[in-house]
């Protein structure tokens, strides 16, 4: 078999049954590394016979790579890349159902359904990120007061555990791994198809309105109110803002557009990175256009994956970490001050963006929790671990969660008081892994397994 497209900085690991290589992988940021098995498998009965993994070593699988820590990292074990199943199934109109392979994007989703009037309810970004990997990790967009996370419109999946192999499952017949599935890091098997409830949209464009806000308060009170509201709402905060500007920020609400004469043309790959002006200016520069009272029309994909050219920029410049956490809504205005102040201190963050988040979610190790959802982009220095574990201190004491799919530094002793139903979760991987074949770095850091050391 031969699954596996050799590269240059592939090393010969003999013969190994199932095309797999050796390989160094990194994260989105680029920061964290690992050597591990790859293999590419084409077909779901090629990724099922890479279950169990060669040399008894232990597995985990990969979409397109962009959570931000080591959750796709396997060192000394193997990876399972999903990318190369990227077909389309099926789709029943009446029921608005399309099944997939594990590796195809949302991008690809959201570009093949529009033009005939369908697009999943949740469309995360980046628009590379696959079906697997947002199913694994319960990823959520800008609407997620309106129609929840994309796990929330998963009608089944293939799953291919270490003891039952390969099983369609779904939430009414199999609720635990279900639930451990939906959000869990790909701890619990590797999903090869999966199943997705799609809904009607009336163009393919939304009308983008930008209000710029004075201070932290009004902006989530702003926020808050938006977010039921319109179809797509967030905040952005101006976070190297001094003196009286401190806590400035822009309500960014987008509706799709009720009906539209111009010609979609699907983007084709993300707008360049702009050019390295210093934040401080861009920054300044955002919040004097939305004084403006900025309106504008777009297309959605390009609204909703308007940050994939940062993905470009990481790598250009490495050396960046993110804090994504969920805070309860009561107490949200005071938690996002005081992590703002915290980062403050150490330089400020580069990014900050919120959005209003729903309902908790399906998943046992879902992130989403009613209230706030806070991203900080950190530049990273030697004082970063420091810092991260002050910011998951505040954050737990808050009552917060941190994201799995954005994280490189959370304890374990913090990711378990943060997530109270890792018992049932730990409950699942006991029953259809036993001898505990799925690991990853992310795992092992968080001792997600409850390992034996
Ligand atoms: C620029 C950028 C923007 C982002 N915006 C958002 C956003 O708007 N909202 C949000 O919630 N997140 C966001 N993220 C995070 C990202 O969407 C998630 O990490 C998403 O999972 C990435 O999908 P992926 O295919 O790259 O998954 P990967 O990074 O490859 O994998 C993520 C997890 O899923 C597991 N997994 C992957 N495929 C499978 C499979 N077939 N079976 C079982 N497990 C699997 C992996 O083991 C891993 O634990 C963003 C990231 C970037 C870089």
């Amino acid at each position: 078999m031969t699954d596996v497209t050799a590269r240059d900085d592939d090393a010969d690991v003999g013969a190994l049954e199932g095309g797999w290589v050796q390989r160094r992988l990194s994260d989105s940021t680029g920061r964290a590394t690992a050597t591990q098995l790859v293999c590419r498998p084409d077909r779901p009965a090629r990724l099922q016979s890479a279950i169990p993994a060669p040399e008894g070593r232990s597995l985990i699988a990969r979409g397109g790579g962009h959570s931000l820590g080591d959750a796709t990292l396997n060192d000394g074990g193997a990876v399972a890349l999903t990318v190369r199943l990227d077909r389309m199934l099926s789709f029943d109109g009446a029921s608005r159902v399309v099944e997939v392979e594990a590796g195809v994007t949302i991008g690809d989703i959201l570009r093949t359904f529009l033009p005939r009037g369908h697009m999943p309810a949740a469309c995360p970004a980046p628009g590379t990120a696959t079906v697997g990997g947002l199913i694994a990790t319960d990823s959520h967009g800008k609407n997620h007061a309106r129609v929840g996370s994309f796990g929330d419109h998963v009608a089944w999946l293939d799953l291919i555990t270490p003891r039952h192999g390969l099983r369609r499952i779904t939430q009414e017949d199999d609720t635990a791994l279900f639930g451990a599935t939906i959000g869990g890091m790909g701890l619990t098997g590797v999903i090869a198809r999966a199943a997705i409830r799609l809904v009607p949209a009336a163009s393919a464009f939304v009308t983008v309105h930008h209000q710029a806000v004075r201070s932290l308060e009004t902006l989530i009170e702003n926020l808050s109110t938006a977010a039921p509201a319109h179809d797509y709402a967030a905040a952005w905060i101006d976070t190297l803002a001094t003196g009286s500007a401190q806590g400035r920020g822009v309500v960014e609400t987008a509706d799709i557009a009720s009906a539209s004469r111009r010609t979609w043309t699907p983007m084709r790959s993300p707008s360049p990175p702009r050019a390295f002006l210093p934040q401080r200016t861009l920054n300044a520069h955002r919040f004097r256009r939305a004084l403006r009272g900025r309106h504008s029309v777009l297309p959605l994909d390009r609204f909703l994956f308007q940050h994939d050219s940062t993905i470009r920029r990481h790598d250009d410049r490495p050396g960046f970490a993110q804090l994504q956490c969920a805070l309860p809504a009561e107490g949200a205005t005071a938690a996002v001050r005081r992590l703002l102040d915290i980062t403050r201190r150490d330089g400020g963050a580069l990014r900050a963006a919120m959005h209003v988040v729903g309902n908790e979610g399906r998943g046992l190790l879902s992130i989403a929790r009613p209230g706030i959802r806070l991203t900080l982009d950190l530049p990273t220095t030697v004082a970063t671990p420091n810092l991260m574990h002050r910011l998951e201190r505040e954050t737990l004491d808050r009552g917060g969660r941190i994201f799995l799919a954005s994280d490189a530094h959370l304890t374990d002793h913090g990711f378990a008081a943060m997530y109270p139903r890792l018992a049932d979760f730990r409950a699942v991987l006991a029953d259809v892994d036993p001898d505990m074949r799925l690991q990853s770095d992310l795992a092992r850091r968080l001792r997600l397994r409850d390992y034996v050391v």
